[in-house]
């Protein structure tokens, strides 16, 4: 089998505390090779691609990602979406993840049931370009939840699946499973938008959770909250939620009990999102009085406040910040990285592990993803710089030399890309 080597790159692998000069070969889909200089040098038989002056690191994981996000306003508008057009904008942003480097991710969320299967199906068979991918059911969310976009005198669809009671969790969740997804996407607390139920209001129920949860053990599903009151979070660790987002308003109790868990369970402040609309929401509308209006202020405070204490608990985190609204284009995700580093204490390096390992290990595949490591599925960035000391260089496509997925070269630095019609999004 043909073998391509990556020589004279600094290599961060995924783990360690700095980077270290090394050689990397790949043959079909994997790594078979990470040698130091002064090592027995690889022989390979087929290509080289010359690293120097970059780093070799992981692919990128997304692991609060909403493809089916397609740059609209307001959520409801993702209802108004015919499912066919639906279906392209999902692929293009795809795509454009793939571009910035997201080798994989975690769906959060599909806009509508089939979006996010249709997407992973059709990106593992070939037919569009994108990430590895986690496919995720709609939110399910109860009547008068995060999610319930129907009006009383006119028909609206919504992003989410309602459920009320257990007997109705069942059957919308076995619906999903026989859609063909691997996360269920569950919303216990309500959130600013809501008008009826803001963040700090808990609409969902112990039983209807417990019910979801039951499916989603049977079928061997992950399972993804919404999680914002401090509630909620303690419903979703008494209930081992896979992975628990936002947690802004966890309590001294909440983060014991996040603590509690960190050997199995996952948090993701989703804080894009929230920096944005605080920061930069002007372009998309969201103006100082609608921050206030919709208490976001007090929610950035919160949200950073949760995540220094959840970074010194060692509780693991993924990034991911709700990108796919107007306000946050899908394509800017890396930019959550920097946040960690900025608004929640992380070191670069902490913050780049959430990226990579942290988020293979949330895709259950910490043994084969996320690391340069001999075995490793070939998932490749090669970075002009050093992200370990700047990790907003990996903000700017410019600077990804090469893009590989599953030994694939997504885009080669030596000037060809395998794939001829790359989008050349801002
Ligand atoms: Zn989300």
């Amino acid at each position: 089998m043909a073998q391509l080597l990556i020589t004279n790159a600094q290599i961060w692998d995924g783990d360690a505390d700095s980077t270290y000069q090394g050689d990397v070969t790949i043959e079909g889909n994997r790594i078979v090779s990470v040698v130091r200089p002064n090592g027995d040098a690889p022989q390979p038989g087929g290509d080289v691609i010359d690293g120097s002056g970059m780093t070799l690191m992981p692919g990128l994981v997304e692991g609060h990602c909403h493809p089916s996000f397609t740059g609209v306003n307001e959520p409801p508008e993702l209802g108004r979406i015919g499912p066919e057009e639906h279906m392209l904008l999902t692929a293009q942003n795809l795509r454009t993840l793939l571009d910035h480097g997201f080798t994989s991710i975690f769906e959060a969320a599909s806009a509508k049931p089939l979006l996010g299967v249709t997407a992973r199906n059709a990106i593992e068979n070939g037919l569009i370009a994108g990430p590895r991918m986690r496919a995720a059911s709609p939110e399910i969310t109860t009547t008068a939840g995060l999610g319930d976009e129907r009006l009383r005198h006119l028909h609206q669809e919504s992003f989410g699946l309602v459920a009320d009671g257990p007997d109705e969790m069942r059957r919308v969740a076995r619906e999903c499973v026989r859609d063909g997804v691997d996360n269920l996407k569950i919303n216990i607390s309500g959130d600013e938008f809501v008008s009826h139920a803001r963040a700090e209001i808990t609409p969902l129920e112990d039983e209807e959770l417990a019910a979801l949860v039951k499916v989603a053990r049977t079928f061997g599903k992950t399972i993804a909250a919404h999680a914002r009151s401090p509630q909620s979070v303690k419903m979703a660790v008494r209930h081992n939620i896979d992975c628990i987002y936002h947690c802004d308003f966890a309590d001294e109790e909440a983060l014991d009990m996040l603590e509690s868990v960190k050997e199995t369970s996952f948090v993701g402040p989703a804080f894009g999102l929230v920096h944005n609309s605080t920061r930069e929401g002007e372009v998309a509308g969201i103006t100082p009085e609608v921050c206030e209006q919709l208490d976001l202020y007090r929610k950035f405070d919160a949200c950073c406040a949760t995540y220094h204490e959840i970074r010194k608990r060692g509780i693991r985190v993924v990034i991911g910040g709700d990108y796919g609204f107007a306000v946050t284009p899908m394509g800017q995700n890396a930019r959550d990285i920097e946040h960690f580093v900025r608004h929640f204490g992380y070191s670069p390096v902490e913050a780049l592990r959430c990226a990579t390992s942290v988020g293979a290990e949330l895709l259950g595949m910490a043994d084969s993803l996320g690391k340069v490591r001999e075995g490793y599925l070939a998932d490749l960035l090669l970075v002009r710089g050093d992200p370990t000391q700047d990790v907003s260089l990996l903000q700017h496509k410019e600077n990804l030399a090469m893009i590989m997925k599953d030994g694939v070269l997504h885009k080669d630095p030596r000037g060809a890309t395998a794939d001829s019609g790359l989008i050349q999004a801002a």
